[in-house]
């Protein structure tokens, strides 16, 4: 079932050139290896402990993508085999990824997290805070992050027309982002957005990486994760 899910997805992605990241959080390392099977090498994980177990005991072709929210505290245990952190949201933030990655003299590629939602739950940046931290004297010194694009999460609703809006809005912004004179360690070539109830929503406003997980592995118990 994972291998035919993955192979519905990568024919639906090809016509967008979209990248999928396939979401294997709460799921057993079995899952993962069907998948990984299957010929998947992408793989992202919204908690610490959880991403460095798995990374620990699965292939070390895998390219590990955290896509939660991420704790200060935290990024030294996956800094040193990260390949994306999607959810960015603050200066702070980047700043601590910069330190971790200047220790394994290793430059660490990072989304910005975009808030575009309604739920007031949901982190990231507003339009007017991303330029602002985009274009700071501050981001430039970081020399050890290399930001590669945005990352957004819409509402979860059923309403199909709020969803296309909120995914429009993003991508609008990122081609605004794109023009502006940007440092040399921001590169904007990704639009992470869309999940299992939204991504040809997603692929049809622009994205470049969808994030899907229940579609690929199954549902997960709710009560758990949200
Ligand atoms: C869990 C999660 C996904 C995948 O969700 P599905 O609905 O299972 O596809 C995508 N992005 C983020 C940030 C997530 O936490």
């Amino acid at each position: 079932m994972i291998a035919a899910s993955l192979k519905t997805l990568w024919a639906e992605l090809a016509p967008f050139n979209a990248k999928l990241v396939a979401v294997s959080k709460t799921k057993p390392n079995k899952d993962l290896l069907e998948a990984y099977g299957a010929g998947n090498r992408v793989f992202g994980e919204n908690k610490v402990q959880e991403l460095v177990a798995k990374a620990e005991s699965l292939p070390t072709d895998i390219e590990w993508h955290f896509i939660g929210h991420l704790q200060r505290n935290k990024v030294k245990y996956i800094a040193p085999f990260v390949h994306l952190i999607h959810a960015v949201d603050s200066l702070k933030l980047l700043k601590e990824i910069n330190k971790q990655g200047k220790k394994l003299t290793k430059t660490i590629s990072c989304l910005l997290q975009v808030h575009i939602a309604q739920e007031e739950t949901k982190f990231g940046f507003n339009a007017q805070e991303l330029i602002a931290a985009i274009t700071s004297e501050e981001i430039k010194t970081l020399s050890h992050i290399k930001i590669i694009g945005l990352m957004g999460m819409a509402t979860n609703t059923q309403n199909k027309a709020q969803i296309k809006l909120e995914f429009a809005e993003l991508h609008s912004l990122y081609k605004e982002v794109k023009q502006l004179n940007l440092p040399q360690n921001i590169k904007m070539n990704e639009l992470s957005m869309g999940m299992s109830g939204d991504y040809k929503l997603a692929l049809a406003e622009g994205s470049t990486m969808v994030r899907i997980g229940s579609t690929i592995f199954g549902l997960r118990n709710c009560t758990i994760n949200v």
